[in-house]
């Protein structure tokens, strides 16, 4: 399968195009989201492009607002289970900064999702920043993470890491039809001592990839967010359920263009403006 990372013009999103589909077009936002389990899917009139997530969180955490992303496969490559190839991709083809001013969904009121012990919500902030806690059975327990996003640390402490499952559920999902390609090439295999493929890449990297999921999951938002958001045991579903529960409250956001700033200060920073690719990218898989 191949795809193709490609530049497109301010405004015009995150959009998947399915080449193997007369090139039909899936826009990356809330009215396309599909089925979410172990993964996030988007349809449009039938036609599906499944496990977005971290694809979409690699764009989101190197600011790109707009692409094109051309596919010639329902399901998006796995890859090593992170988001580092997609970052290396982006990196290698180039950012270029767009003139329009970059709009984002600027969150005014706290809205939040609760279902028993897990938790999500998203409150006023300035930039966007997560806080995430995962509880699960041993060896990992308890682990959280706060990361900043302006601060240009997606690249190096979120997009490696990778995803994870127990040895002891793998027969039932292979049987269940959700890990059709899992293995220990593209996640960590979790045994009752530990990781059974090798060491981990950050001693929390589980809490890690949670914050991943979360930013390509709040990437369904159309735009990108600023606020802070707080994750408690959550996964996909609960993640896209806070997408819904947002955009559906139009007094708790507004849609906010950052301004731009006068001739007077130096060079336009980094958070002002969109983002497109400089070049295409190319994930040959
Ligand atoms: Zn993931």
């Amino acid at each position: 399968m191949t795809l193709r990372m490609l530049p497109a013009p301010a405004g015009s999103g995150i959009v998947f195009r399915r080449t193997d589909l007369d090139n039909f077009e899936i826009p990356a936002n809330g009215r396309n989201v599909a089925k979410v389990s172990y993964a996030t899917s988007l349809m449009r009139q039938g036609v599906l492009i499944s496990t977005t997530e971290h694809l979409l969180s690699a764009l989101i955490g190197m600011g790109i607002d707009n692409v094109i992303v051309e596919i010639d496969n329902l399901e998006l490559p796995i890859l090593d289970g992170s988001a580092l190839p997609y970052v290396d991709a982006i990196l290698s083809a180039g950012i270029r900064t767009q003139r329009r001013r970059r709009e984002t969904i600027r969150v005014l009121r706290p809205v939040e999702v609760r279902e028993g012990d897990k938790f999500i919500g998203v409150y006023p902030g300035d930039g966007y920043s997560i806080q995430y806690s995962i509880e699960f059975p041993a060896p990992i327990g308890r682990q959280s993470a706060l990361i900043d996003l302006a601060a240009e640390t997606y690249g190096a402490f979120i997009a490696p890491a990778r995803t994870f499952g127990y040895k002891a559920d793998e027969k039932k999902l292979r049987d269940m039809g959700l890990i059709r390609g899992a293995g220990p090439d593209n996640a960590i295999i979790l045994g009752e001592n530990g990781p059974e493929n090798g060491p981990l890449r950050f001693a929390d990297e589980y809490v890690r990839h949670k914050v991943l999921d979360l930013i390509g999951d709040l990437a369904l938002a159309g735009r990108r967010i600023e606020g802070h958001v707080v994750a408690e045991r959550a996964g996909h579903a609960m993640h896209t359920a806070l997408v819904s529960r947002l955009l559906k409250d139009r007094s708790a956001w507004e849609l906010a263009h950052v301004p731009v700033p006068s001739s007077a200060e130096p060079a336009a920073p980094e958070n002002l403006a969109e983002k497109e690719l400089a070049h295409p990218a190319l994930q040959g898989v």
